[in-house]
């Protein structure tokens, strides 16, 4: 019998019904499942966000037979930062640009590839992002793309064909979207970034995953009181703030940190830091400002607060809480807790209990000056005093890179341990140069309310490290050190092992429970993706994707270069590993630093190097570095031959010739500008050969 596409039978309509309830109630169920560890379905695997598969034919006595299967070369990614889906012998790569690659797991074809074509829809935001994304979700039968412009995409997950589209930031606004979106009960919800590049009111928002009708939306700070309130959530928030907070936005953008749980039937968002990050301009005489720098646990069917923590109360520092919360069923004295677990920015770890919010544990876990402790009783942090910057410049620990970033953590059910790459990096604080008074954060310029990013820092500024950390006895249980401070997420599994990618290039493999070194595999381009697992035909694989990438990437200056991973110069790739693995890494170069140009013609003017210093700072410093020295992610311009010329870069930068390329096109800059941002450039190519030049000679 013919299929006759016209005319739906009665019973085709009601089997598809079927078919999709079916398909939606097992896709609920797999994202619940810590027993399976076929899939890897969302960000943290499962909706517990732990990162943790129960797969074990990988163990700590077989990784010596660790070896790479196989590889798919990626050449139009940039960085990449992303969580690779596995879904059902399929996996999703997201590389720069929100850009999905559908591979066959078995086959290792290019199933399909979904461009969303950011840098055409990304107006003005193009300035602010250099496509950085972390990844997509999936459910029932569909992927969904958070594009870095603020569209939410879902495609077929089969053919990779565009489903819906709806646009979740104001068009032409300063908002953009590197995080990943999540999916739960016929949901998907998704945050955004822009805290630092204008004012700024963040929220989160839900839709229907099979439409993309708004389903809820939740601000994470309160507007205008004389426009009124959302709800009375918001008219709380409202009370812990003073002067005109709106004219600021107040920032709490939730760029990262969303997980569902299925026990509570609740959402928890880890909200952002404050816009700008000065509390003396976004709310002078203080206040605790909800719900910056917190965990806030939503009704995931409607949307409505029930309960809050906040990790920074008065946030000033750029500590946001937006790194992961993973839930976990912690067994304490025969007793099992349902906690949440959280090592945000401010350095502390924090274990929540999840069905109220109440704080159980909070201790440092690197190096912490801004406070030297959480009053339990409160739940307050104890600040040190001077630390918010109300003497002049300050230096504290840590700086705006955090503690702890937005790379992941991962919770072992067996060892009872979490496993994060940590960071010793402090930063200074001083805002004596800025009228608090008359302060209006730009949009689409880097725009704080505290002097920063002015010039690079030295290689050596900070430290890292990989920890294993013990939530009972509430102190770290192992750690090894990390190369530079951008190191990549972790993945742990039932075979005892940890797993990590380094900044370095290496891929490292350590037993859970004691944290000895146990394999290592030198893909030779820096690791900033967290790794995978999925089981193919009873056979066990961990996926990982590689190319250098991140913020530190972007605004690490020395810290970042370092490595020698120069922006194209390092091919990006898929990396599947499995036992008897045989393949050859495809050849690559070695790590090179940036060679700055010079022309011995050209004349320094130093008024020009000081007006091109302040325009980079405020236009050029988030992908290109500070102190003109880029980490990687973007292009170096002390070695571009187009900032050599005049026209070539009057080109790029004011008529946008680099445009399909991710370079944004500043039309609100002028030819003298330009002129000015280039005495600056080859000023500090010029002072990088110097430097060079003197240390040879030495
Ligand atoms: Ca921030």
């Amino acid at each position: 019998m013919r299929y006759q596409p016209s005319l739906p039978s009665l019973a085709f309509v009601l089997l598809t019904a079927v078919s999709i309830g079916a398909s939606a109630e097992f896709n609920a169920a797999e994202l619940d499942n810590e027993q399976s560890g076929k899939n890897w379905l969302t960000h943290g695997r499962t909706h517990s966000e732990q990162r943790y598969s129960p797969l074990n034919e990988i163990n700590a006595e077989s990784i010596s037979k660790l070896g790479l299967a196989w590889s798919v070369e990626l050449p139009d990614a940039r960085q990449i930062v992303s969580t690779t889906l596995a879904v059902d012998g399929i996996l999703y790569v997201t590389t720069s640009f929100s850009i999905v690659t559908a591979i066959d797991a078995r086959t290792h074809d290019v199933l399909w590839k979904y461009d969303p074509q950011v840098p055409a829809h990304a107006g003005e935001t193009l300035k602010l992002l250099w496509g950085t994304s972390r990844g997509v979700a999936y459910w029932n039968g569909k992927i969904y793309v958070a594009a870095g412009d603020g569209r939410l995409i879902a495609v077929d997950a089969k053919s990779g064909k565009e489903i819906w589209s709806a646009q979740t930031t104001e068009p032409g606004g300063h908002f953009y979207v590197t995080g990943a979106p999540r999916a739960f009960n016929g949901k998907v919800i998704i945050g955004n970034g822009g805290t630092e590049t204008g004012p700024a009111r963040g929220y989160v928002t839900a839709y229907d995953a099979e439409t993309g009708e708004q389903a809820w939306r939740f601000y994470l700070v309160p507007g205008n009181p004389a426009d009124g309130f959302e709800d009375n959530a918001q008219r709380m928030a409202a009370a812990t703030w003073n002067g005109e907070w709106w004219k600021h936005g107040g920032g709490g953008n939730a760029w990262n940190a969303i997980t569902y749980d299925p026990d509570f039937n609740h959402i928890y968002i880890g909200t952002g830091n404050g816009s700008p990050w000065n509390q003396k301009i976004r709310s002078p005489g203080g206040g605790d400002n909800l719900f910056l720098c917190s965990i806030v646990a939503l009704d995931a069917d409607t949307g409505k607060y029930r309960w809050h923590y906040q990790t920074v109360p008065g946030e000033t520092w750029d500590f946001n809480s937006s790194m992961d919360i993973v839930s976990v069923d912690l067994e304490v004295n025969d007793r099992v807790i349902k906690t949440l677990m959280h090592a945000p920015k401010n350095g502390f770890f924090y274990i929540l209990n999840r069905a109220n919010g109440k704080l159980l544990s909070a201790e440092k876990f690197a190096k912490v000056t801004w406070a030297s402790g959480v009053d339990m009783k409160t739940g307050r942090p104890i600040e040190t005093a001077g630390s918010r910057y109300e003497d002049g410049e300050v230096l504290i620990w840590p700086g705006p890179a955090g503690a702890h970033n937005w790379q992941p953590m991962s919770w072992n059910p067996n060892t009872q341990l979490m496993y994060f790459p940590y960071h010793d990096v402090p930063g200074y604080y001083n805002d004596t140069a800025i009228n608090l008074t008359t302060f209006q954060a730009k949009r689409h310029e880097l725009s704080t309310g505290v002097s920063y990013a002015e010039d690079d820092s030295p290689a050596d500024s900070g430290t890292s490290g990989l920890m294993a950390w013990n939530p009972l006895t509430q102190q770290v249980a192992w750690k090894h050190d990390n190369p530079g401070i951008w190191n990549a997420g972790t993945m742990t599994t039932g075979g005892d092992l940890v797993f990590q990618g380094l900044a370095d290039g290496q891929f490292i493999a350590y037993r859970a429970s004691d944290g000895e070194k146990l394999w290592e595999f030198d893909a030779k381009h820096g690791i900033a993706a967290p790794p995978i697992t999925y089981e193919i035909d009873g056979r066990q694989f961990i996926a990982l994707p590689v190319g250098w990438g991140g913020g530190l990437s972007m605004m690490g200056g020395s810290i970042g270069a370092q490595h020698g991973w120069q922006y194209g110069r390092h091919p990006r790739r898929l990396l599947v590993f499995a036992l008897d693995g045989a393949a050859n890494l495809p050849p690559t170069p070695p790590p090179m630093m940036v060679e700055p140009l010079d022309d011995p013609a050209f004349v320094l003017d130093a008024e020009k190097v000081a007006t091109g210093k302040t325009l980079f700072v405020r236009h050029c410093v988030m992908c290109h570095g500070p102190g003109a020295v880029a980490g990687g992610g973007a292009p170096d311009l002390r070695g571009s031959p187009i900032m050599m010329h005049r026209e070539a870069a009057d080109g790029v930068i004011l008529e946008g010739q680099r445009m399909s390329r991710g370079m944004a096109k500043f039309s609100n800059l002028t030819t003298t500008d330009v002129e000015t941002i280039q005495h600056y450039v080859r000023e500090r190519a010029r002072a990088t050969l110097g430097a060079n030049a003197s240390a040879i000679s030495k």
